[in-house]
């Protein structure tokens, strides 16, 4: 097969412990999934998981011991960070039972949702989609995957994100709203998984903005820790 240009790479992500790398398909985040988070954000109370996605190729890769220089995006005055865990598909399927989630899933890897909080506000303001806030260029960056074996503790986890080498995020994973098997099950009814997908799975509270120069250092306990710098 030939085509009218190169096509794009495949955008990948490096995995703990082996050589081949993870190929990423789509990236799928789940929105307000930490009570004090959503608080913070001006809701209250239980509501259903909804799910906003980001191109694959947002993905910066914050290799294991290396700064990942990150841009700082065009059109913002108030970026803000975001730290995640993030569930790395590497068996699809739709309507996937939280009970079988666990077969569909590789591994686990630190992210942070970029967001351009200003634009997301004018949009959600207006009953705009949330793109141009979430789903810009660079807006995922990424640590390497750890196969989920490796992390049988994953979902009591400590999350937290330090900025310049102060506290700014910090939580543990077992305060997700939905957990990551329900995720899994509520994601999946809505699209089909494919292998390769990754799941933002949600921040806790403690959101706040950066700016250039900054570094982010952000951890889930077992997985690689990520280290991003603004420029
Ligand atoms: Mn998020």
């Amino acid at each position: 097969m030939s085509f009218v240009f190169a096509p794009p790479p495949t955008v990948s992500i490096p995995v703990v412990g082996q050589q081949d790398r993870f190929p990423v398909h789509r990236i799928y985040c789940v929105g307000r999934n930490y009570e004090e988070h959503a608080r913070e954000m001006g809701f209250t109370g239980r509501e259903p998981p909804f799910f906003f996605m980001k191109p694959a190729d947002a993905v910066v890769v914050a290799d294991a011991g290396q700064t990942a220089r990150v841009p700082y995006p065009t059109l913002t005055t108030n970026l803000h960070h975001e730290i995640e865990l993030v569930v790395a598909i590497g068996k699809g399927g739709s309507n996937i039972q939280a009970a079988d989630a666990h077969q569909h899933i590789y591994g686990y890897a630190v992210g942070l949702d970029m967001t351009r909080r200003d634009l997301q506000n004018d949009m959600k303001k207006q009953g705009r989609p949330w793109c141009i806030g979430k789903a810009f260029d660079h807006s995922a960056p990424i640590g390497p995957i750890t196969p989920a074996a490796q992390v049988p503790g994953i979902a009591q986890a400590e999350i937290s994100l330090q900025v310049n080498g102060q506290d700014r995020q910090h939580s543990h994973v077992s305060k997700l709203i939905w957990n990551i098997t329900e995720t899994i099950e509520q994601l999946s009814a809505a699209w089909t998984l494919q292998p390769g997908d990754l799941i933002f799975t949600g921040t806790p509270e403690g959101v706040a903005a950066v700016v250039r120069g900054d570094v982010l250092a952000g951890s889930v306990d077992g997985l690689q820790a990520i280290r991003v710098e603004l420029i």
